[in-house]
Formats: C-alpha cells, structure tokens, sequence
C-alpha cells in the first residue's frame, strides 16, 4: 500500500518536473508551450464596431417645409426704414431672417437649403405658421429672391 502511494506521488512530482521542464525549454527554444491557435479569418460571431465618421449627420435633425419670402428695410417692405428687427437689432444680409416666433422662436438659429444659414430675429405681421422673411440689403434682391419653398432645419 505505501508503495502505491510513493509511486502515486512520484509520478505526480514527474509530471510536475516534465511540465516544469517543457516550458523551461520552450523559454529557452523561444517556443509558446501553450500555443492559442488564431486562425487569420476574423471570426464571423464578433460584431464589429461602427465606425464613428466625424462627418456624419447628427441624428437627423428635423427638415421642415417653409414659405421663403424677402424683403428689405425699405419703407415699401417694412413699413419703416431704420433697418431695425423686432428682435431690436439691426437687419443684416446672410443673418436676419423675419419668423413667426411661435413657430420659430427668436434667436433660432436655421439652415435654409439652397439660402444658407440664417437667424430669427425679425418677426412681421404676414408672417405666419410656416412662413419665412429673408433679409436683403437691396430692395431689388428682395424681389429677385420672390417666393420659394424651402427646406428648413433647425440647428440651435
Ligand atoms: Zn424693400
């Protein structure tokens, strides 16, 4: 019986000392004694990550249809000639815009398509709902602007 044992632990203090000495000489050989096996393929069960690309939309910002009008700061187009908005400031090209601020309230910054970015800080009594003002310096670019449908979204 206690030769059984000794035999038993012997044999577990070999194979104690063979894996001791398997991974010495793979340290020494420079060999991974427990080799994981990649395989090249990435493995289909892994879902790769979406790219963030910087320039993509943010989550869709709402586009809404508007009624573009233009005017000026001419006394035929505003009743007045100041050139001041009701917002208090002073109309300027490629910022003023005139808005139903109920709709879109002072200060909103928009991007008009095919116009550019503009800002509410006029209002007007024909002004409604979905309607906007386009501020021009000149009278005549005014009524070259006319009246278009845009497409309107709201970026602050
Ligand atoms: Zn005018």
């Amino acid at each position: 019986m206690i030769k059984t044992k000794v035999l038993i632990v012997l044999s577990a203090l070999a194979y104690i000392a063979i894996w001791g000495y398997t991974i010495c000489i793979a340290n020494i050989i420079k060999v991974d004694p427990f080799p994981t096996y990649t395989t090249t393929a990435s493995p289909k069960s892994v879902e790769t990550p979406e790219p963030l690309p910087r320039t993509a939309p943010e989550p869709t910002p709402e586009t809404m249809t508007f009624i573009a009008t233009a005017y000026c700061s001419c006394v035929e187009c505003c009743g007045k000639s100041d050139g001041v908005t009701a917002s208090g400031v002073i109309a300027k090209q490629g910022v003023t815009i005139a808005a139903d601020w109920k709709v879109l309230s002072r200060g909103t910054v928009v991007y008009i398509e095919g116009v550019g970015t503009r800002t509410v800080q006029d209002k007007g009594g024909a002004i409604r709902g979905n309607k906007i003002d386009i501020y021009f310096d000149s009278h005549e670019d005014a009524l070259e602007f006319g009246r278009r449908t845009v497409k309107l979204t709201i970026i602050k």
